[in-house]
């Protein structure tokens, strides 16, 4: 009996001194957000710098995209130098990740790290995370820029080709008609020898269509103006002042929507964060400022996207898929797709639009009409998952949660759309028809003036979305 008090008392003691130890030991925890701060602190890193970078990067890719001369782009923009610059730092700054984090750790190196190679790994995460936007952005600017020097390459053996073919179409017409005189009643035909130039026909024709794919679609709602299978929501009876005047939703955008945040509704103690982007069209009202706008497919975020309380990235391969999904819808409709919408939750939240929320919105605008994007918030743990729409006002400030005079329900939308998808598929719509200019007037409110500033406003923005003004 001795001996067990004994035992009890030596191995109290032991794990008394185990635990004065281990509580020395500083947690991960406190050294991660002790980390987070400190990057903070270092200009190029912190999330100001990082995002307005992205920003900025992003904004030269999409400009590049939709820019009719490129090479004038490039060049008023240096953009050769600036990527060079923009990879050096990056660089700089990842292959110093592991001296930083060893610089970091040398304040705790009297109290010891609780687990240090778990903690070594979190703060390489942390950094890795923060420039991994930057590097996605950079690598498509450059993918842009090495596109653009093979076309200007193209461009420039285009014209001499072009005037090689010319003047040797003119010989082979000149000699065949001068045969032609000799042997009357031979009729000409020029086409075959220029193609003999093979490789040199074939350059031309893959400028000719590099060319059209940058001039923009056909910039059109007039299938979606009447069509049961959009739900039409109007600004005003939400907020006082919009740039966008109405919002046309698919109905099965509506049901992917719902579906995706349906896990949330299932295990609500476990509610995540989550968003996904959407792509639509839009016309753009000049008389008025107004936008009309569609919301059509949803795209998911790729497994980078970061969705917390405090922090909202999307990730780089969103982009990608975005890019990639309006480059089929555009050769498949031939019209002008677009991002025009983006969403994300905040699950038992409340809905509101946080400043983090903000710099998204500043990040996926478009170029030349920025006003037309439209965010949508959704608070999943509310009884009818109550959904926020967010726009900018005409003068380009976004509408904050105080001048929303209405709150949208998810679940009713998906019960509308549900039942608008049950009645379109009985009447099948045809898939994207851009010729039928069907449903020419829309109805009471919205004035025969929209449709027709439909057509008017296609130039007119056409040429708009090539004047991008670097402000
Ligand atoms: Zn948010």
């Amino acid at each position: 009996m001795k001996k067990k008090l004994f035992l009890f008392f030596l191995v109290g003691i032991l794990s008394a001194g185990f635990n004065v130890t281990s509580a020395k030991e500083v947690e991960n925890a406190v050294i991660i957000s002790a980390f987070r701060q400190h990057i903070e602190s270092i200009p190029y890193l912190n999330e100001a710098n990082m995002q307005t970078l992205n920003a900025e990067i992003s904004e030269h890719v999409k400009c590049l995209q939709n820019w009719s001369d490129k090479e004038a782009y490039i060049k008023d923009h240096e953009l050769q130098d600036y990527l060079d610059r923009q990879k050096g730092s990056l660089k700089y700054y990842q292959n110093s990740s592991y001296a930083m984090i060893d610089d970091f750790l040398l304040q705790y190196a009297d109290q010891g790290i609780e687990n240090e190679q778990a903690c070594r790994d979190s703060l390489m995460a942390i950094l890795n995370d923060r420039t991994g936007m930057c590097e996605t952005n950079l690598n498509l600017l450059e993918r842009e820029l090495n596109n653009k020097e093979e076309q200007s390459f193209l461009d420039t053996i285009n014209w001499t080709w072009v005037i090689i073919v010319a003047v040797l179409l003119v010989c082979i017409i000149l000699l065949i008609s001068l045969s032609g005189k000799k042997q009357k009643g031979v009729v000409p035909q020029p086409k075959p020898n220029p193609s003999n130039g093979g490789s040199n026909g074939n350059t031309a024709g893959i400028v000719v269509r590099r060319k059209t794919a940058t001039i923009l679609k056909k910039q059109s709602l007039e299938d979606v103006m009447e069509n049961p299978a959009y739900l039409k929501v109007d600004a005003i009876d939400f907020c006082e002042e919009s740039a966008v005047r109405r919002l046309y939703i698919k109905n099965t955008c509506i049901i992917d929507l719902y579906n995706m945040y349906a896990s949330d509704l299932a295990n609500p103690n476990n509610a995540k964060e989550n968003g996904c982007m959407v792509l639509g069209r839009w016309v753009h009202d000049t008389e008025s400022g107004e936008y009309y706008v569609s919301l059509e497919h949803l795209v998911m975020p790729g497994d980078d996207a970061v969705f917390k309380e405090y922090e909202l990235n999307f990730g780089g391969k969103i982009k990608l898929s975005v890019l990639e999904q309006l480059r089929r819808l555009r050769r498949e409709t031939n019209m002008q797709y677009d991002l025009t919408c983006w969403v994300h939750s905040h699950p038992g939240l409340s809905v509101f639009f946080s400043n983090s929320d903000l710099s998204v919105q500043m990040q996926l605008k478009h170029p030349t009409h920025p006003n037309f994007l439209t965010a949508l918030v959704v608070d999943t743990l509310t009884p009818k998952e109550d959904v926020g729409i967010f726009t900018f006002r005409r003068d380009g400030n976004i509408n904050s949660k105080n001048e929303l005079t209405k709150m949208y329900s998810l679940k009713e939308w998906y019960a509308w759309a549900q039942k608008s998808l049950r009645e379109t598929a009985a009447a099948p719509e045809a898939p994207a028809a851009p010729e039928t200019p069907a449903a020419p007037q829309d109805s009471a409110t919205s004035t025969p003036e929209v449709s027709s500033t439909v057509s008017s406003t296609t130039t007119a923005s056409d040429g708009a979305s090539y004047q991008y003004s670097s402000n």
